[in-house]
């Protein structure tokens, strides 16, 4: 049985989505691999932690109550499989792990939202035990309110720097210091722009205040340079270069660093959706829905279609539905998809502005020494990567990647791949959107052979 509409992402896109197609009489299957709905932004402890609204999601805990409230609601109006990882999509098969078991389910409409990840360039030590994405100390005070450390340096570029920042101060936690590598001042000319996204500013300006209210140090233009362990081979303090070029250090027994988010586009590649190179987000992004034929249409949402935060993933994933629904003949619900168009054209200035206040710092990938891990599944060095590049004369990622093993490892290149791309680019003297894109393969997630040998045959 091909199910008539299945959504991938239980965030505020797919949620959304999920409304939208049960107001409209449809029954949409809703897979997540997360125990409770909410995705990233609206993350839900588990329903043995009980934690108040307002302290998960400050000043978002109207909407995300308002959210998980009507999505809760809808009951039997949706099929929704949490804790199913979707590992594959092959044809109109989606391949899973529901429980430790592989399992497969065919489709006719699908919506993908699977939102983003950190995006990181690595340092020297950022593989010791104690150094987090950004997200992921969110992740650890949202979902079960533990911090990352008891004195904690946070340190990267854009506004979950400092949105985790105040998050770890309002929760009590010591930060050592909150270290941006943009220089200050460097987001001015994008102030008209930023200006236009009206609230959503003032909670970053709000953020920044409140922080230097608290007394956090809070120094801009930084170069990291390491991370220190101490006697136990943990993270014992944090070392950086100021604006001015002189060696600082801190000590601190955690690090939380990141530089803005990455579409997850790998379900998109292997759903055979195309995919461009995002000149301002230096990223490659699907293209495009996909429908007609005997396929049904595959239609994208939020993050994972294009990095531009949560009320811009409710929009796509309102207008994902429309588009599903319009397509299948439902023409009532067109007009309203001409207002969702309006809203997003309104809400794109602020973020592309928001992207020119925070871009991505390439260059701090592109000047690594060679001694330093890029690829932490495999073991690969920035030097093997240049290697590669002078000796094989390749400046394809996928070449660089079959003689290095670069992105083979557990985590398919979706932490390396950003910083990879730029340092191939720099070694080759090419535009990174030259190096291409590491070809997703399946599984896009870990999953045991076990599982696999298990599991119903694919
Ligand atoms: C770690 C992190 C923390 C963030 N925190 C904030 C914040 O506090 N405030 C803010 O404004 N923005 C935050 N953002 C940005 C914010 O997530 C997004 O703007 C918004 O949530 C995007 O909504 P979405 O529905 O597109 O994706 P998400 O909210 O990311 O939801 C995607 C869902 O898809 C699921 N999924 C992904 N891949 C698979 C798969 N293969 N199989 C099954 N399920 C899958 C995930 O489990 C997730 O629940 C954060 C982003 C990240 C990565």
């Amino acid at each position: 049985m091909r199910r008539e509409a299945v959504i991938i992402g239980a965030g505020p896109a797919g949620m959304r989505a999920a409304l939208t197609l049960a107001d409209a009489g449809l029954r949409p299957l809703v897979i997540d691999e997360a125990c409770r709905s909410g995705g990233q932004i609206y993350r839900r402890p588990p329903s043995s932690l009980r934690r108040k609204a307002e302290v998960l999601y400050g000043f978002e805990a109207k909407r995300a109550k308002a959210l998980h409230e009507a999505f809760d609601a809808l009951g039997d109006r949706i099929e929704y499989w949490p804790e199913t990882v979707v590992w594959n999509v092959h044809g109109d098969r989606l391949h899973l792990l529901v429980g430790g078991q592989s399992t497969s389910i065919s489709w006719l409409n699908l919506i993908l939202a699977p939102g983003a990840m950190d995006r990181v360039i690595p340092f020297e030590g950022w593989t010791l035990p104690g150094v987090y994405t950004l997200g992921a100390a969110q992740i650890a005070l949202k979902s079960q309110a533990c911090a990352i450390g008891e004195r904690v340096v946070l340190f990267g570029s854009g506004p979950l720097l400092y949105l985790v920042a105040w998050q770890y101060v309002a929760a009590g936690v010591d930060i050592a210091a909150v270290l941006d590598t943009a220089r200050a001042g460097a987001g001015f000319k994008a102030l008209p722009g930023l200006a236009r996204g009206g609230y959503t500013f003032l909670k970053g300006v709000y953020y920044v205040a409140a922080l230097r209210a608290r007394g956090v140090r809070i120094i801009s233009g930084i170069r990291p340079l390491a991370a220190l362990s101490g006697p136990d081979a943990a993270v014992a303090g944090f070392v950086y270069r100021d604006h001015r070029g002189h060696e600082r250090r801190i000590a601190c027994d955690a690090i939380g660093f990141g530089y803005g988010l990455r579409s997850e586009i790998q379900l998109a590649e292997l759903a055979g959706l195309s995919l461009a190179y995002d000149e301002v987000q230096r990223q490659w992004i699907p293209v495009g829905d996909k429908f007609g034929g005997d396929s049904g249409g595959i239609y994208l949402a939020g993050d994972g279609m294009r990095v531009r935060g949560a009320e811009i993933a409710e929009l796509t994933g309102k207008q994902a539905a429309l588009r599903l629904l319009a397509n299948l003949g439902r023409n009532e619900y067109r007009s309203q998809l001409a207002t969702i168009e309006a809203s997003l054209h309104r809400a794109e200035a602020f973020r592309r502005a928001l992207e020119c206040a925070f871009p991505f710092p390439a260059h701090l990938a592109q000047e690594l020494p060679d001694n330093v891990v890029v690829c932490r599944c495999e073991g690969v060095t920035i030097g093997a990567l240049r290697d590669a590049v002078r000796a094989c004369d390749v400046s394809d990622i996928n070449r660089v990647k079959a003689f290095t093993r670069l992105g083979m490892g557990r985590c398919q290149g979706r932490v390396c791949s950003a910083a990879a791309a730029e340092i191939i680019a720099a070694a080759a003297g090419v535009r990174p959107q030259a190096v291409g894109h590491l070809r997703g393969q399946p599984p896009v997630k870990p999953v045991a052979l076990g599982a696999l040998a298990e599991g119903t045959a694919p």
